[in-house]
């Protein structure tokens, strides 16, 4: 019978990690179907994470073959450090997020950790060194201590509830009846985007990964919960390789540097202040935000009393 068994255990694992790795590129993008030239070469090797350095080397991509959407990006992620991606929508920020995990193959260049081209491991050892936080989560119809313990499911559960804390979720769900036995998803409690997001934060702090690839939520998160999400993410960021793709400006201020992607192309990078001194488009962009934030704060008060 253990001859049996374990081989049925050794398939369960690797069905268990391609699983994972699976949802994980559904729940960031969103999308089914990896283009069948994404795979592992012939006696691909695991990744060997040192610190867990990224780097951007000359990327060029393009979707399809009328348009480039990314024209010759060089970037680099120090080990242990934390980048921002800001610019327009359509600018190919997240299309930077997607190179990084290997979805797609860049058309020029290539994207390297700690030396190695993304395409000469293999992808279960590539995807389990990165953790996502994707722009929306997806729920399973489960309880909401499965859906945080999803990032490292035999993690024991003084783990799943610290990694809930340190994203600012224990109180929440211990002052819900059923605590962390409480359904959620379709079928259950329907949590809010920042609730959600938390509980993205939660599944990677459990899975602990040398890198973390953010995917801001471009929904209007209220001014409280932004900070809540903040915190958590200061919490899970430190000490690891941090790739963040912004849409507040709000959120990069502490980057150690901000990237301004636009049209394919890295305009400007620098640190907030940098830039700001700079007064090119990102001292314009943050300008533009600062405006609507307080337009939005002077509603708000007449909205109180009228
Ligand atoms: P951002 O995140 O900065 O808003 P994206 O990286 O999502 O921008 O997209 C960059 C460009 O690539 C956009 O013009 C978008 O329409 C296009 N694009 C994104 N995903 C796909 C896709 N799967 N197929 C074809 N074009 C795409
Ligand atoms: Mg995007």
């Amino acid at each position: 019978l253990m001859q049996l068994y374990m081989p049925l255990n050794f398939l369960g694992m690797v069905y268990r990690e391609i699983k994972q790795a699976l949802v994980d590129m559904e729940i960031m993008f969103g999308l089914k179907d990896q283009p069948p030239e994404v795979a592992d070469h012939p006696g691909a090797g695991d990744l060997a994470v040192e610190g867990g350095t990224v780097r951007f080397e000359g990327v060029r991509f393009a979707y399809g073959p009328d348009r480039d959407v990314l024209r010759g990006i060089d970037l680099e992620v120090p080990a242990g450090r934390t980048v921002a991606i800001v610019g327009p929508s359509g600018a190919g920020k997240s299309t930077i997020g997607r190179l990084l995990y290997r979805f797609y193959d860049v058309t020029g260049g290539r994207v390297a950790i700690d030396g190695q081209d993304v395409r000469d491991v293999t992808q279960a050892s590539l995807r389990r060194a990165i953790g996502v936080v994707p722009q929306d989560t997806v729920l399973f119809n489960d309880t909401i201590g499965y859906n945080i313990a999803y990032g490292r499911p035999d993690a024991p559960w003084e783990d799943v509830e610290r990694a809930a804390r340190l994203a600012s979720l224990h109180d929440f769900v211990t002052s819900l009846p059923r605590g962390y036995d409480t359904a959620v998803g379709e079928r259950g409690l329907k949590l809010s985007g920042g609730e959600k997001q938390r509980v993205a934060i939660a599944r990677a702090i459990l899975k602990d990964p040398a890198i973390l690839l953010f995917d801001e939520a471009t929904s209007q998160l209220d001014s409280h919960t932004e900070k809540d999400i903040q915190a958590a993410l200061r919490q899970v960021s430190a000490g690891r390789t941090t790739l963040v793709i912004a849409h507040r400006l709000s959120t990069v201020i502490d980057a150690d540097r901000i990237v301004v992607l636009d049209e394919g192309r890295v305009a400007e990078s620098g640190t907030h202040q940098a830039l700001l001194d700079q007064g090119g488009r990102y001292a314009a962009l943050w300008r533009k935000q600062q405006e609507a934030q307080d337009l939005e704060a002077r509603l708000e008060v007449a909205a109180r009393d009228p």
